[in-house]
């Protein structure tokens, strides 16, 4: 198996897989990621063409990978999940219109072409999360807008994504694996906390109602079905505070919210997407 990305998430899919026999080259653009030390092959720089030759099959552990990776293993039918995905998350606009337009809920947003734009979404939703669309992660590129302090701090840099700032109760993730005949298994929804954007720590099962757990799986299934996904995938919510359940994004790969599993579950999110995209049967998902 050759993975896309040397990071963390694809030291743990190695660490995992091994258990299951498979082999892994690794290619990253760094020497120093985690996962090349693991690798039965390292593949660093513009390598990545040798990795999907010697590769069965492909995945990766990042969406911002190298594209001409990522549509050469395509090309060769070893890309899983496939490429779609990625393109959605390219773009914070291009994923959001997605979601809405397939009828899943989402915080209210508009498109920012100019200044103009930037007034009408500060008087329509009061107070705004200005979004860089592109290559922004970790809560990078976010210009907050409350209670009417005017624009002076966005970025006049266009297009840019406008959301209604969501009253949030809790975040939580769903992460689920999908096999390549449909069959889906979902981890228990996971309550997340962040530090300056960044995961600090989860709870799992996440602290809120069966009711709104359910929703959230649901919608999470529903997506996965939607993309005719085959691995593991992970989709964040918002849960406001009048019980509404909005998807923020999803992430087209295994998650940091879902590190416990390697102890915390009977299968762990890292070997189930390697048992998913390699066609072996997906493992339970319980809680231990
Ligand atoms: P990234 O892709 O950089 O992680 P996100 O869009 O997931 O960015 O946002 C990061 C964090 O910012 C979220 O986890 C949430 O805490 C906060 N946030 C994002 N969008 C909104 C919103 N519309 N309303 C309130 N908080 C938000």
């Amino acid at each position: 198996m050759g993975i896309l990305g040397g990071g963390q998430l694809g030291l743990m899919m190695i660490l995992e897989g091994r258990k299951l026999g498979v082999k892994f080259l690794v290619h990253d653009g760094d020497p120093q990621a985690p996962a090349l030390s693991a690798s039965d092959g390292r593949y660093i720089g513009d390598s990545w063409m040798e990795l999907v030759n010697k590769s069965d099959i492909v995945t990766f552990e990042f969406e911002h990978v190298n594209p001409s990776a990522i549509k050469m293993a395509e090309e060769e039918g070893k890309l899983r999940p496939g490429s779609l995905t990625i393109r959605l998350k390219q773009d914070k606009i291009i994923e959001k219109s997605f979601l809405r337009d397939r009828g899943f809920s989402t915080p209210s947003f508009m498109v920012i072409n100019n200044m103009d734009d930037v007034g009408r979404a500060i008087r329509r939703f009061g107070k705004v999360v200005f979004k860089v669309p592109r290559g922004a992660y970790d809560g990078k590129g976010q210009y907050y807008v409350m209670n009417g302090d005017g624009a002076n701090g966005v970025p006049r840099e266009f297009p840019l994504l406008a959301e209604e700032f969501v009253d949030i109760h809790r975040e939580v993730s769903v992460i689920l694996v999908r096999s390549s005949d449909g069959h889906v298994l979902t981890y228990p929804v996971t309550e997340n906390h962040h530090y300056n954007g960044i995961l600090l720590y989860s709870i799992s099962p996440a602290r809120i109602d069966d009711e709104i757990a359910n929703r959230a799986r649901e919608l999470a299934i529903g997506l996965a079905n939607t993309l005719d996904y085959v691995g593991v995938l992970t989709v964040e919510f918002f849960v406001t505070r009048n019980g509404e359940v909005l998807i923020n994004e999803f992430a087209p790969r295994v998650h940091n919210s879902g590190h416990w599993t390697l102890m915390g579950a009977a299968v762990s999110q890292f070997e189930n997407h390697i048992r998913a995209i390699l066609g072996m049967p997906i493992g339970p998902t319980e809680l231990l």
